[in-house]
């Protein structure tokens, strides 16, 4: 009975300490699972400051980046929070994108009536090759171009002149051919690259030229063909006017990461008057105001 009490009150004792550990261990997972639970969602929390951060900031760059690495490294294996705080943010770029789009296409409700499918709205740029496409031609001066625009052209140049500007055009039509000697020439002269001579010279099929629809247009007496032609009464003029006889400056100042062509005061593009008229006072680009037409089909 003796030893049997003993061994009874060592069980107790045992059950006792056990008890004790288990009450331990389970309160140490509690305490771990309610830690876990709450970091995890401090770093839910944060995300979402993260991409609210985003709305209102200019730049969508660096500080947003680090304000999520912040967030993941405080919440420690609470991996997927981030991830569903940045596919927020992609879902909300997107939507963003979506709506200034909707209001900037809002603005030109008043655009003209015109069928986009139409020869003079061709569209030809880095992105959109015409392949090889040739219009009938005529001679204008010292150039061909679509025989079309001869009477456009003939009225703006020469009305040009009434003004006492001395007009040359030193460019017009350029086919599908020419130009791709033009560029492969540029390709030999940079070893094959390709990618580096597209920068300097139009793919073949990718030029405005070959549209007939174009020309470059300068001042006899002004030796530069660069953006400074900006200043002379030429483009003052021509500028002002074009969009009478049907004609656009093709690639405006600042708009190159459209139209992928830097501003070119000398290149004037047919599309009609109603268009020219509606672009040229908008300042847009051709590339936009075609953009209008694609979603009404
Ligand atoms: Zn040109």
């Amino acid at each position: 009975m003796e030893k049997r009490r003993t061994r009874t009150s060592k069980d107790i004792l045992w059950v006792f300490i056990m008890s004790i550990i288990a009450v331990l261990a389970l309160g140490q997972m509690i305490a771990l699972f309610v830690t876990g639970g709450r970091k995890s969602g401090n770093a839910q929390n944060t995300g979402i400051t993260a991409e609210k951060t985003d709305n209102t900031a200019a730049d969508t760059g660096t500080a947003d980046n680090d304000t999520a690495g912040d967030a993941a490294q405080s919440a420690g294996a609470a991996v997927p929070a981030e991830t569903e705080a940045v596919s927020e943010e992609v879902l909300f770029e997107l939507e963003t994108e979506t709506e200034i789009e909707t209001e900037w296409a809002d603005q030109f409700a008043d655009k003209p009536d015109i069928d986009p499918s139409e020869w003079m709205f061709i569209l030809a740029n880095p992105w959109n090759s015409i392949g090889e496409y040739a219009p009938e031609l005529t001679q204008f001066r010292d150039v061909e171009i679509d025989y079309r625009i001869y009477d456009a052209m003939n009225a703006f140049v020469t009305d040009a002149e009434a003004q006492g500007l001395t007009v040359v055009m030193t460019s017009g039509y350029r086919g599908y051919d020419t130009q791709s000697w033009l560029f492969q020439r540029k390709v030999d002269q940079y070893g094959g690259d390709e990618e580096t001579a597209a920068t300097i010279v139009a793919r073949p099929g990718t030029s405005e030229h070959q549209t007939g629809l174009a020309a470059d247009i300068t001042d006899n007496y002004y030796e530069y063909m660069n953006e400074s032609l900006e200043e002379t009464a030429l483009y003052q003029w021509m500028s002002a006017h074009c969009h009478e006889y049907g004609f656009i400056v093709r690639f405006p100042k600042g708009r190159q990461d459209v139209t992928g062509i830097m501003f070119e005061p000398w290149h004037y593009r047919y599309v009609g008057k109603e268009a020219a008229a509606y672009i040229m006072e908008h300042d847009l680009t051709l590339e936009e105001f075609l953009s209008l037409y694609q979603d009404a089909g």
